[in-house]
């Protein structure tokens, strides 16, 4: 089976859209089997769609477009369907009343222009839509589909949750692959290709590399459950010092649960992430269970108000120092008083760096009961990628520490 994604709108192609329906269907097709073949990102525009309906009909199974559904004149994707597949619009009364439902239950009068909505082409299954005004599309040969969604990606997700998913694995017998994540941190991709040449993995298993800001994450896929289990742990066994997390945690929700499991609060005082580990801490629903609070301290002023950074300190070592970091952490824990904190300190860039002192250097400050300690790294990149590998650091170096205690 083969498949192929059209995304329809102008403004994708304007860049005032990211395509992030095709990213949310390329993920879904994988996770079915039906890994997408084929993308294209298209105009509004009669002629182009039923040109790229063409290409795509006489070459995929499986074709699904995104956009164009709605009620306004700059949405022509129903009649460049038409246009190809041939055949009429259709007034659908039922399809009519469910719009005007839901345009009453919000006590509003329905323009007249949805009536658009309720058109659907000969031949055609119209896609409920309870998320929205315009249902979805569903055309089949007998052997090939096509679908037509709208563009809202809420609309979009639900019309394939609801019907694409199911009407998939009824009709070309797509089974679901099984994913397991090993999510590693602090070596990089090639030396754990070095680690890992020689492990087998078993026939039916495959492996993927994802490597993102700073960590690397393995995938295992394939069918069969037990089997990717299996190599999944003595994968781990191999690379063991290097693994934080595994499937869905993020360095966040690994932290919180073992700070949780302890009873234990985190503060923070940031310099040259400026609040960043705070704000993925406080991303998370549910954070006041383990993350109390803590600071920004900037400026060298504020490291010596805030915290009682010495002076004396700041000038012999400079703000980007392990002697900052350490007392920055240890100013922290009696402002906040956390069983856990942390400090970070360090040249962003693009600017500011010296030989001594390279952009990227980050000194950090950990305090857990029983030990303290500082340590030094220097990370590369941009400022964006420099601040979030220092804020990972500071998370993943806590969930290693903490999971090297017993509880
Ligand atoms: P509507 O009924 O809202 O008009 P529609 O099916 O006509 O829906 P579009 O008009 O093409 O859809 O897009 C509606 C909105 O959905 C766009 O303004 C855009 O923000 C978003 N959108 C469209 N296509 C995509 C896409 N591929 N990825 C992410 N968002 C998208
Ligand atoms: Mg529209």
């Amino acid at each position: 089976m083969n498949s192929a994604i059209i995304s329809i709108g102008n403004e994708i192609l304007l860049g005032k859209t990211l395509n992030t329906n095709l990213q949310y269907l390329a993920t879904q097709m994988a996770g079915l089997g039906l890994a997408v073949d084929y993308a294209v990102t298209i105009k509004d525009e009669l002629s182009v769609i039923r040109a790229t309906l063409d290409y795509c009909w006489s070459r995929y199974d499986i074709v699904i477009s995104t956009g164009g559904l709605g009620p306004t004149a700059d949405d022509i994707t129903k009649d460049a369907i038409v246009s190809f597949f041939g055949g009429d619009l259709v007034f659908r009364e039922e399809i009519w009343q469910e719009v005007t439902d839901r345009f009453k239950a919000r006590g509003l009068d329905v323009p007249r222009i949805n009536r658009n909505q309720a058109l659907v082409p000969t031949g055609f299954v119209a896609l409920n839509n309870a998320q929205g005004t315009a249902p979805g599309l569903f055309y089949s040969d007998g052997s090939r589909s096509f679908f037509a969604l709208p563009g809202v990606p809420l609309e979009m997700e639900h019309l394939f949750e609801r019907h694409l998913r199911g009407l998939l694995k009824e009709r070309y017998g797509a089974q679901s692959v099984i994913q397991r994540n090993i999510h590693t941190h602090g070596i990089s991709e090639s030396a754990l290709a070095e680690l890992l040449a020689d492990f087998e993995i078993p026939a039916g298993v495959n492996l993927a590399w994802l490597p993102q800001t700073g960590r690397v994450d393995l995938r295992l896929y394939g069918q069969d459950e037990a089997l990717i289990g299996q190599t999944l742990e003595s994968m781990a066994a191999r690379v063991q010092k290097h693994v934080w997390g595994y499937d869905g945690d993020s360095p966040v929700t690994k932290l919180g649960e073992l700070l949780q499991a302890r009873g234990w609060l985190i503060s923070c005082a940031e310099s040259c992430t400026g609040g960043l580990v705070q704000k993925m801490l406080t991303d998370q629903a549910g954070s006041s269970a383990y993350f109390s609070g803590g600071l920004v301290s900037y400026s060298n002023a504020q490291k010596v108000a805030l915290l009682g950074v010495s002076t004396d300190t700041l000038e012999r070592y400079g703000a980007v120092s392990a002697e900052t970091a350490g007392e920055m952490v240890y100013g922290l824990t009696m402002l906040c008083k956390t069983e856990v904190a942390v400090s970070i300190t360090g040249i962003a860039g693009p600017e500011g760096g010296s030989d001594a002192k390279p952009v990227g250097l980050v000194y950090f400050g950990f305090a857990i009961p029983g030990k303290t300690w500082v340590c030094k790294q220097i990370f590369s990149g941009t400022r964006a990628s420099i601040r979030q590998k220092a804020a990972d650091y500071a998370l993943i170096s806590l969930i290693k520490e903490l999971t090297e205690l017993v509880p």
